[in-house]
């Protein structure tokens, strides 16, 4: 364990993969951090409950940043990550004829404008599709990540580096201590002193702001289902994305051996936004629903673009709360949250929105979190 002190140089509160990679990062620029983690384990929660797509720009033709960001981090993370990266499969975006916000022309212009590798898919593939809904159909580059893989890569990074994790730790209230240090008091009562804390809680980043009496962050919540099915032989070694609007993607889950399948339409079980309808604990309040899988929705619509789904065989479905920032809603985009001195000197709020933004986050971070420790930081590298 890195010298335990009376007063860390960083508390990060959040033990998924924004929290570990930023424990990495800080760490290797020599500061003495610790993380909080209300859970048994590392990346339980958004960081395994997601479709595991590591992103190279195609989701996102109507925001351009996002897909351009994606494009450009895509190759760091396949070369950082690579042991969790799956490449074994192909990915296809197939356009849907009616209903699409993009037609199969201003996709392959979108592509072409960022740079996005594209070529027309094969016959075989283009014969599973139902060519009355679907109008063009495409070979990308694009892969998956095994959330399990990871998981472990970031448990070594960290113990490689010494950095402490406490479990079953959650924060409660964050507060001044004195004119230089914060004071994060856990659920338990127990309090640790740090110089900066770190609230990388994803779903619950206003959470803490509610209870540390700070303003909340506009955020969209959303109760969403992955549902996890067998694919027919057919779509055992595929990857597929319809676009560009209430479609479907189905795509390997490496880390349980099947697919997922999510839907836009019924992916979503209801959401809300706590500037609008109210202060809500997503935590608390998705572990007091009783969700009934829409996984039969899901097949069902899918098929009629994908007839060959019918043989799909549902296997069980995982549930998270999804979080993105309202100003997002129509563009879909997705870039980072980072907000210094948040209410209070020296908090930050950390939120990726995906995986790959890991970053752009750090970008971000750099001109906070100067090496203290030149031994240390000469040693390091900068893989977060
Ligand atoms: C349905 C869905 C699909 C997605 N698909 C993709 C995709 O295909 N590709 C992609 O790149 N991204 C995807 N994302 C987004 C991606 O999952 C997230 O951006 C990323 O996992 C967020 O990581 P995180 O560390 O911020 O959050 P999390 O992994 O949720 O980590 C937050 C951690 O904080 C802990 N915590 C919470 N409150 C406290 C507290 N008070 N005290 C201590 N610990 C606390 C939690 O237990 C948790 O471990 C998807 C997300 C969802 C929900």
């Amino acid at each position: 364990m890195s010298t335990p002190s009376s007063v860390w140089d960083a508390v990060i509160i959040g033990g998924g993969f924004y929290g570990c990679a930023l424990a990495v990062f800080l760490r290797q620029n020599g500061h003495h951090v610790v993380i909080l983690e209300a859970g048994a384990d590392l990346m339980q929660r958004a960081s395994y409950v997601n479709q595991a797509r590591i992103h190279n720009g195609y989701h996102y033709p109507r925001s351009f940043i996002t897909a351009w960001r994606s494009l450009v981090n895509f190759p760091r993370f396949i070369l950082d990550f690579r042991e969790c990266v799956e490449s074994s499969f192909e990915k296809i975006y197939a356009i849907a004829r009616r209903g699409s916000k993009v037609n199969a022309y201003q996709f392959r212009e979108f592509c072409r404008n960022i740079g996005a590798p594209i070529r027309p898919a094969s016959a075989s593939i283009r014969r599973l599709f139902n060519a009355d809904l679907i109008e063009d159909v495409y070979t990308v580059r694009e892969f998956a990540f095994n959330a399990v893989v990871l998981r472990e890569l970031m448990r070594a990074r960290l113990a490689r580096l010494d950095v402490p994790v406490q479990f079953q730790a959650e924060a409660h209230h964050i507060a001044q201590a004195d004119a230089n240090t914060l004071r994060v008091t856990l659920a338990s009562g127990e309090t640790l002193r740090a110089k900066s804390v770190f609230n990388c809680t994803y779903a619950q980043i206003n959470t803490l702001l509610h209870h540390s009496g700070l303003p909340l962050l506009p955020m969209k919540y959303e109760i969403t289902e992955l549902a996890l099915i067998e694919p027919p032989p057919e779509l055992r070694d595929l990857g597929i994305t319809v676009m560009d609007g209430a479609f479907f993607s189905t795509m390997p889950f490496p880390a349980a051996g099947l697919h997922s399948l999510s839907h836009v339409r019924y992916t979503p079980h209801e959401s809300w936004a706590d500037l609008v309808n109210g202060y809500r604990d997503p935590y608390a309040y998705i572990a007091g629903l009783d969700i009934q899988t829409h996984a039969t929705y899901m097949i069902h619509d899918a098929q009629r673009y994908l007839p060959v789904l019918s043989k799909a065989r549902y296997v069980r479905s995982l549930y998270e709360v999804k979080t993105v920032l309202i100003k997002n809603e129509t563009d879909d985009g997705r870039p980072i949250l980072c907000r210094e001195d948040y209410g209070l000197k020296n908090l930050y709020l950390v939120m990726g929105g995906k995986i790959d933004n890991i970053y752009d986050v750090l970008k971000y971070l750099q001109q906070f979190a100067q090496p203290i420790d030149q031994d240390m930081a000469e040693a390091s590298h900068d893989q977060p």
